[in-house]
C-alpha cells in the first residue's frame, strides 16, 4: 500500500537556509565554520588554498621537522562530516555590499556567490615595506610554497657548499640571515643553528656544517619585544649559545643574491655575504581589506587591517563580519587565538540572526597568552604576567601546539618526528625537489 504524502513536507517546504560566505580557511575561518556546523545555515567557505594552515609551525617544514601535510590537512577532508558547509577553491577578489555577493576566481573562471551573512577572514601577508625586490632574494614565511621554498634554499646552500672551492664563496654558502627578530625570525635562527651545529654535523665530507653562520637582524633594540624585556633578554641569550649572531639596533637596507646590506645600531653599513636569506620583518593586510573600507568608510590601520565596530561588523554593514589577523579592534595582536575566537564570535552572532534575534554584542578576548620556541627543551612563554622560560616553556609550547594541531593523525606523526629530531638528530623531512634547488637564486 502507497504511503499518503506527508503534506506538511510536500506542501509547506522549509524556507530557503540562510547563506553563510566565509572567505579564508585560517584560524578565523576555520572556528567560525566549525561553530556554524549545528546552525540552520547554509555555509560556504571560499579559500584560495585547498588548506587549513597551522602557520605557527611553517618554520618547521622549512626546516625539515615537519612534512607539510602534518600543519596543512585538506579543509575539505577537516569539515567533511558538517552537510551544512560546502568548500570551494577560489581567490576572492571582489565583494559587493549592495548586492551581497562575493566576486572570486579560480583558474581564469570567475563566479559570484550570494551572502545573507559574511565573514571575511583573508589574513594577512608578508610585507618588505616598498622593498618589493627583496621577495626575490628572501622568501617570506606565510605560505607552505614559501616554507618549502625556503627548504629547498636551506638544504641547498648546504649542499652547493659541499662542492665549492672558493673558500670567500662557500662561506657565503653557509651563511644565512633572517631578518625580523619577532617569534618567527627566532624559531628559524634557532632551527637553522640546531639544524647546522647538530642535524647535519656528521652528514657532509668536504665542509663541517657545524661552521655555518646564523645570523639574524632586527630593527628594534631587542628580540620578542612583545614578550616584554625579561623574556626579550633571555630569548637573545639563548640565541646567543646556540651560536646565533644576533644584531638589534640593525637594519637590513639592501640585499642581492650574495647578501645583505646593513645599517647598524652604530651607525656604521655593513655588507653580509649570505646566500640564503629569509624575511620575518613586517606583514600588511590582504588587498581584500582595502577594497572592503573602501566600500564601506570603514578606517584601516598603518598595516591595512580594517577598523571594525566593537561586535567585528564593518561599519554600517552588520551582516559582514571582519574577523581575525585582517580586523583592527581595540589594538589586538594578530595572533591565532584572536581569530579562532572573533571567528567563533562572527559565528554566534550570525547563529542567533538566523534564528531571529538581530541583536548585537560586543566581542571580549580572552588572552591566553603567546608562545615562541627557540630551541629544542627551550621557549618562552608569556601568560598574563606570568613569563616562563627554558624547558617548562618548552613543555608549555608542546602541550599548546599539540592541542591545536589539526587532526589525530597529524598529533601523532608530528610527537614522532619531533622525537627524532629534538631527543635524536634527524630532520625526516629533508626531500627538496630539483625545482627547488635550481632555484637557490633567485625566485622566478
Ligand atoms: C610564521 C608564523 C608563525 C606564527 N606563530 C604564531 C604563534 O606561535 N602563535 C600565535 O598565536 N600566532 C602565530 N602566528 C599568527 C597566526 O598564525 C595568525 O594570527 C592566524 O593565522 C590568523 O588567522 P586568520 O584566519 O586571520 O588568517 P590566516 O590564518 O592567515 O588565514 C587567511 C586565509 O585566507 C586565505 N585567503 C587570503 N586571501 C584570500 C582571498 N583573496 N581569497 C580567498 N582566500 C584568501 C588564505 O589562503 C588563508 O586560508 C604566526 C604566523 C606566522 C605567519
Amino acid at each position: 500500500m502507497t504511503k499518503p504524502p506527508i503534506l506538511g513536507a510536500r506542501h509547506h517546504p522549509a524556507p530557503p537556509a540562510h547563506r553563510v560566505v566565509i572567505v579564508g580557511s585560517g584560524f578565523g575561518g576555520l572556528f567560525a565554520a566549525r561553530a556554524l556546523r549545528r546552525s540552520p545555515v547554509a555555509v560556504t567557505m571560499i579559500a584560495d588554498t585547498n588548506h587549513h594552515l597551522f602557520q605557527p609551525l611553517l618554520y618547521q617544514v622549512a626546516t625539515g621537522i615537519l612534512s607539510q601535510g602534518e600543519i596543512a590537512p585538506a579543509t575539505r577532508d577537516v569539515l567533511r562530516r558538517y552537510p551544512n558547509i560546502r568548500v570551494v577553491l577560489g581567490e576572492a577578489l571582489d565583494v559587493d555590499l549592495e548586492h551581497r555577493t562575493v566576486t572570486a576566481t579560480r583558474l581564469g573562471r570567475t563566479f559570484d556567490t550570494p551572502y545573507d551573512s559574511l565573514i571575511v577572514a583573508t589574513g594577512v601577508r608578508t610585507s618588505y615595506f616598498g622593498h618589493d625586490g627583496f621577495r626575490h632574494w628572501a622568501p617570506g614565511m606565510k605560505t607552505v610554497d614559501e616554507a618549502l621554498e625556503l627548504r629547498g634554499r636551506i638544504f641547498g646552500a648546504f649542499e652547493t657548499a659541499e662542492t665549492e672551492v672558493d673558500p670567500v664563496a662557500r662561506a657565503a654558502w653557509l651563511t644565512f640571515a633572517v631578518v625580523g627578530g619577532g617569534p618567527t625570525g627566532v624559531e628559524m635562527a634557532g632551527q637553522i643553528a640546531e639544524l647546522s651545529h647538530r642535524a647535519l654535523r656528521r652528514d657532509f665530507r668536504v665542509i663541517d656544517p657545524a661552521t655555518a653562520r646564523v645570523l639574524l637582524f632586527e630593527g628594534a633594540s631587542g628580540l620578542l619585544t612583545s614578550f616584554g624585556p625579561r623574556l626579550s633578554k633571555v630569548t637573545e641569550r639563548d640565541l646567543r649559545r646556540l651560536g646565533v649572531e644576533v644584531h638589534t639596533g640593525a637594519m637590513v637596507t639592501d640585499m642581492d643574491e650574495h647578501g645583505v646590506e646593513v645599517r647598524m645600531a652604530d651607525g656604521t653599513v655593513q655588507r653580509f655575504g649570505a646566500r640564503t636569506k629569509m624575511w620575518a620583518a613586517g606583514m600588511e593586510a590582504s588587498p581584500l581589506g582595502r577594497l572592503l573600507a573602501e566600500a564601506s568608510g570603514a578606517g584601516v590601520d598603518r598595516m591595512g587591517r580594517v577598523e571594525v565596530e566593537p561586535d567585528c561588523s564593518l561599519p554600517g554593514h552588520p551582516e559582514v563580519f571582519v574577523v581575525g589577523d585582517l580586523m583592527a579592534l581595540d589594538d589586538l595582536p594578530g595572533v591565532a587565538e584572536v581569530a579562532m575566537q572573533t571567528g567563533r564570535h562572527a559565528a554566534r552572532l550570525i547563529t542567533a540572526r538566523a534564528g531571529g534575534d538581530p541583536g548585537s554584542a560586543p566581542f571580549r578576548y580572552r588572552d591566553l597568552g603567546t608562545l615562541a620556541a627557540i630551541s629544542r627543551f627551550r621557549a618562552v612563554a608569556r601568560l598574563g604576567r606570568l613569563s616562563v622560560w627554558g624547558f617548562p616553556g618548552w613543555v608549555l609550547w608542546l602541550v599548546v601546539h599539540l592541542a591545536f594541531l589539526t587532526g589525530f593523525k597529524n598529533r601523532f606523526t608530528a610527537v614522532l618526528h619531533w622525537a627524532i629530531s629534538f631527543i635524536g638528530r634527524g630532520r625526516s623531512e629533508r626531500t627538496i625537489t630539483s625545482r627547488q634547488t635550481d632555484r637557490v637564486g633567485p625566485v622566478a
